[in-house]
């Protein structure tokens, strides 16, 4: 069984039995509302997608995970931010409740961007109040409640949740030094939103498969890890960020060659999840026998 909110989100249900593994695309979406009003280049806009994000975990149906994508640009509303994570200068009129503006915010990169990257602003104008009370409301709760009912409905079935929220990042391989220059990130925040094994699990999985990982470098992990993990309740969520260059031209926006030898590897690395997972669950199984 699938589910979709047209134009906001999907989610695809395990085809085989199930495993306690949610997997979710919030940035991959590229269908552009017609109610968005952007001023800035169409091309620049595009930057901010994490491009077929959603295609490189395809497999995780098949393998008995959830999968949830945005359908929705992230450029238009990022939902991995949170609600009040507004700029007042980007508004029209009085925000109804307490802003909480992030350092993200502060740099053009909160909940609904300023600019798409330093110089390139998305609009030439301001937002009306409910103009942004629209956006939450139509893309923002949704894709949070459909990410927390599968994540609490898996939990209460199987007694744990391994989340993994599931991200690209542009690759600064052959710019400025001191830049993640790894293919791949994890993020859990500093060792708080999932069990260290997970992390170190995900990391030795990708490492065996000829790729470099860092933890906690640049990319820790945001909103989204921090609302659904909760180590200490059997819930666990980490960030994988996987380098743009891997799979695709960052210019054009098309998937490179290698695009294929990616989405194998990280089904693997899903098939090996599915692993780690049956191993877990029949460990906690013995213990409470
Ligand atoms: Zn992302």
């Amino acid at each position: 069984m699938s589910f979709e909110i047209p134009g906001v989100l999907w989610r695809r249900d395990p085809q085989v039995a199930e495993m306690p593994l949610v997997f979710d695309s919030p940035h991959s979406g590229s269908t552009y509302p017609e109610d968005f009003r952007y001023s800035c280049p169409f091309e620049a806009l595009r930057t901010a997608e994490d491009a077929y994000v959603d295609e490189l975990y395809g497999a995780a149906p098949a393998l008995g995970a959830t999968l949830i994508g945005a359908v929705f640009p992230r450029s238009y509303l990022d939902p991995n931010r949170s609600v009040d994570d507004i700029d007042s200068a980007l508004i029209d009129g009085i925000w109804p409740t307490p802003l909480m503006p992030s350092h993200k915010t502060r740099s053009g990169l909160g909940l609904v961007r300023r600019v798409v990257r330093p110089g390139i602003q998305v609009y030439d104008r301001k937002l009306s109040v409910d103009e942004l009370l629209a956006r939450l409301e139509r893309c923002h709760a949704p894709y949070h409640r459909v990410l927390d009912e599968a994540c609490q409905r898996t939990h209460r079935k199987f007694g744990v949740v391994w989340h993994v929220n599931c991200h690209s990042m542009p690759s600064h391989r052959k710019g400025k030094k001191g830049g993640h220059c790894a293919d791949f990130v994890l993020g859990d925040r500093d060792g708080t939103t999932c069990e260290p094994e997970f992390t170190d699990f995900v990391t030795r999985e990708l490492r065996g498969r000829g790729y470099t990982v860092r933890v906690n470098e640049v990319y820790k992990g945001v909103e989204i890890v921090k609302r659904q993990g909760q180590p200490a309740v059997q819930r666990h969520s980490l960030q994988i960020e996987v380098d743009r260059a891997l799979y695709m031209n960052q210019k054009t926006h098309e998937k490179t060659s290698s695009f294929d030898s990616l989405q194998a590897d990280i089904t693997g690395l899903i098939e090996a999840l599915k692993r780690f997972a049956t191993a877990r669950l029949e460990e906690r199984r013995v213990e409470t026998v």
